[in-house]
């Protein structure tokens, strides 16, 4: 699937170069094969502007304009390992699109991906890539959010990308039971990952690690 854009992108060392994220991200202790395998599928460069797309496998985030970013490696990892840390899961809702690489790695890995971003412009740009990767299972929205989409739930899982202050309601009420949701909550400075396991009217809580991602804002632009 992604042969084509690797050879029009930056050329025959881009295998190699993400053979030697993996690498990174496994001595960082990614254990899921399954995850490191579709991250060493997944051409990073085709999804950020051709002027940065030599640095794309770098462990880093990006800039991708609007004043966002495209999130560090590990992090995509990371949360796409604790999502999927049960089992497979069928429909998956992201919060905050942005460059579409997390939503890449969820299509590769969940029948359905509901996408979800605020920033029509990143939207836009983020299908448009996609669509020519050829992921056919991806379903995108220019809305807020924060307020999940309530049409298509509940979902087995979700994963925000941006941070709110507090879990936003509407997201838990879309969650399936026993579904899983990947969220950095607190302040711009100081945001902890959380994984949250709902449970009937129960919701189970843990702390995976401190992370500093964009704000979730409200409403869209
Ligand atoms: N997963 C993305 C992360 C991009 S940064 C990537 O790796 O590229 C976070 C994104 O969340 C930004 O694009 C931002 O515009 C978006 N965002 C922030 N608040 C949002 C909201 N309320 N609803 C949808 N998207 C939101």
């Amino acid at each position: 699937m992604s042969t084509d854009i690797d050879l029009r992108g930056i050329g025959m060392t881009s295998q190699r170069t993400r053979s030697r994220l993996v690498e990174r991200l496994r001595e960082q202790g990614i254990l899921s094969e399954h995850v490191l395998d579709v991250i060493s599928a997944t051409p990073r460069h085709a999804l950020i502007d051709e002027a940065l797309a030599h640095r794309a496998y770098e462990d880093t985030a990006l800039p991708i304009g609007f004043n966002q970013t495209i999130s560090q490696p590990y992090i995509v990892a990371r949360m796409t390992e604790a999502l999927l840390a049960d089992g497979p899961v069928e429909t998956v809702l992201e919060v905050g699109t942005g460059s579409g690489y997390q939503t890449a790695i969820l299509a590769q890995l969940a029948a359905k991906v509901y996408t979800v971003e605020r920033i029509g412009g990143l939207l836009t740009r983020a299908k448009e890539r996609l669509g020519a990767m050829g992921y056919r299972n991806i379903f995108f929205r220019h809305s807020d959010g924060g307020l999940g989409w309530p049409e298509k739930g509940p979902f087995d899982a979700i994963i925000v990308t941006a941070s709110p202050r507090i879990v936003p309601e509407a997201l838990l009420d879309q969650l399936a039971d026993n579904g899983r949701m990947l969220v950095p909550v607190g302040e711009s400075r100081q945001q902890e990952l959380l994984r949250l396991v709902k449970s009937g009217d129960d919701i189970e809580q843990t702390v995976l690690e401190s992370v500093k991602f964009v704000p979730l804002l409200a409403g869209k632009s």
